[in-house]
């Protein structure tokens, strides 16, 4: 047999403006892709089976460069600034003939794929990459149609993904030579000059929070999901870095997904065929799923192996601390197959707190929930190069503003809606800094997270007696299975407890600060979870 013997061409892409490519290959095999990947000098295999890239010049998002076509459709519904950044629509089919032409003479990888794990929201997706391995990210990453479905599969959107291909912002009207920009009108995605294939699936989870909201009155969530044997179902939101990957992955507990859901009125479903996850530091005896998962047919991106060997160390972090995995989901063991459940029991909001103000775990009431829904916060811990640095408060509304195209109220209300209608406990977890903050106290312990959160899972938490923080109003537990009670209150762990009181009041200002633009839909109820002193006394 020889290279891409198994290739299927099912149709031609002149529909987009593609002709005279050399070579169509589509919805390849993954052993296939990992074959052409290495032949075409993209890529390496690593000891463990997994195919080791580099994404190049950039190793992250670039949320500068990702715009929406304004035109009649999006106009007035889309929330334009600095997340949502407006682009012509003439413009648009200008660049896309553009790519297309660049095409010419070409080796394309062609996927159909889907997103959305429900018959009621499934959207028909097709990608053509020039890179093989971002064409196996997207096999891995997206749900995978069976043969049956991929006779009649028509893309609602199309992606095209040429890394190679670098705008001119004189003309095409890019701020950079790099871009993502999605076109809700035709169902298209142009992504050039990046070879980060986050920009992909990111990209797509934009469209579905387009679509649901708007036009499908259905809540879309930057959570992750997983499900008790019970059927009692968690989301966990939280920003980049919180550990929505990690905590997903519960051996006691089937995955949902790890990234991306929908909830409706009966259900939580999940948006992608598979994880995203971050491997800086990834250690066996930490997080056995996740290292498992990475096998023959997974990608790993920008790490480095250990000298004279090819073995990945995991440690590395010449090219980026951002070092990453994608997997197809059936990598981990108890994934759930659809990936869907029923509505969540329990909701829990992941921060990294770097100030270590934020308690362990703490029960919200309604109004705190909403509160932190759109507040969204966490901690970056800025500039690390020498000594200590003062952590920086980053709030992202509803725990994932960069990806939502409408007004972040959009979404609070409907999660408020559900908030109303189900009995759902809400819970606030620091997976950051306890002891004091970042550069002074240490990183909360996986272990003693995991140990919080199973025990508000199987409801021992509920017979804990409570604390009230003093400002944060939240509801502190005093004992917790597994996890030492003197951490469970931050200000025991703190050697020096008024400079604990002075960084809380502290972060608490931020909080209200951050607030302060959502004054108009703020009502008595919301404003009642706000932290309850504003100015340090
Ligand atoms: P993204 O949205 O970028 O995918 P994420 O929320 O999924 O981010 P994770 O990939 O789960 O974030 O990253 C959390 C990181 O923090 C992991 O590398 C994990 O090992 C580390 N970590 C350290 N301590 C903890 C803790 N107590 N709880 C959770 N994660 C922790
Ligand atoms: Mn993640």
């Amino acid at each position: 047999m020889k290279r891409s013997e198994d290739k299927q061409i099912t149709s031609d892409l002149t529909g987009i403006g593609i002709r005279e490519a050399t070579e169509i290959l589509w919805n390849l095999s993954p052993a296939a892709l990992v074959e052409e990947a290495i032949l075409n000098g993209e890529g390496v295999l690593a000891s463990n089976g997994a195919l080791m890239c580099d994404t190049g010049q950039f190793t992250g998002r670039s949320p500068k460069d990702r715009f929406i076509v304004k035109d009649a459709k999006t106009a007035d519904i889309v929330w334009w600034g600095d997340i949502n950044i407006p682009f012509d629509s003439a413009k648009f089919d200008q660049l896309q003939q553009k790519m297309a032409d660049y095409l010419k003479g070409r080796r394309l990888y062609v996927r159909d794929a889907c997103a959305g794990d429900h018959p009621d929201y499934r959207l028909n997706l097709r990608i053509v990459n020039t890179q093989a391995w971002q064409n196996l990210f997207c096999h891995n990453m997206f749900l995978r149609p069976n043969q049956e479905e991929l006779l009649n599969h028509t893309p609602a959107f199309t992606i095209l993904c040429v890394p190679e291909f670098k705008a001119d912002p004189a003309v095409d009207g890019t701020r950079q030579p790099n871009f993502a920009i999605i076109n809700l009108i035709k169902g298209m995605i142009l992504i050039g000059g990046t070879g980060y294939a986050g920009e992909i699936k990111k990209g797509i989870f934009s469209v579905m929070n387009y679509i649901l909201p708007q036009e499908k009155n259905t809540l879309s969530m930057h959570c992750s999901a997983n499900v008790g044997q019970q059927g009692d179902t968690a989301i966990f939101f939280g920003l980049s870095g919180t550990g929505k990957t990690t905590l997903s992955a519960d051996p006691d507990r089937g995955l949902i997904g790890d990234d991306e859901h929908g909830w409706t009125s009966d259900s939580v479903f999940n948006f992608e065929g598979g994880c995203y996850a971050k491997v800086i530091d990834l250690a066996r005896e930490k997080e056995p799923e996740i290292w498992d998962a990475i096998r023959f047919g997974a990608i790993v991106e920008n790490t480095r192996f250990e000298a004279g060997t090819r073995k990945i160390d995991f440690t590395n972090k010449e090219v980026t601390e951002n070092t990453r995995t994608a997997y197809p989901i059936f990598h981990i063991p108890n994934a759930v197959e659809p990936s869907r459940a029923g509505t969540p029991e329990n909701i829990f909001f992941l921060t990294a707190d770097a100030f270590g103000v934020i308690p362990p775990i703490s029960r919200l009431n309604k109004s705190q929930a909403m509160y932190h829904f759109i507040s969204g916060y966490t901690a970056k811990v800025a500039g690390t190069e020498m000594g200590v640095t003062e952590p920086v408060t980053t709030f992202s509304a509803c725990f994932g503003a960069a990806f939502l195209p409408l007004h972040p109220t959009k979404y609070a209300e409907m999660f408020g809606y559900k908030m109303e209608q189900e009995q759902v406990s809400v819970w606030l977890v620091n997976t950051g800094w306890t002891g004091g903050p970042y550069g002074v106290g240490t990183r909360m312990k996986l272990p003693y997270t995991r140990a919080m959160i199973t025990a508000a899972l199987n409801g021992r938490l509920e017979e804990a007696t409570y604390t009230r923080h003093p400002i944060f109003g939240v509801d502190m537990p005093d004992s917790c299975p597994g996890v030492p009670s003197e951490i469970l209150n931050p200000r025991n762990t703190w050697q020096k407890k008024e400079e604990y009181d002075a960084k809380a009041f502290h972060l608490a200002s931020k909080f209200i600060d951050n607030f302060r633009k959502y004054a108009a839909f703020a009502s008595v109820e919301i404003l009642a979870g706000a932290p309850l002193v504003e100015e340090p006394v």
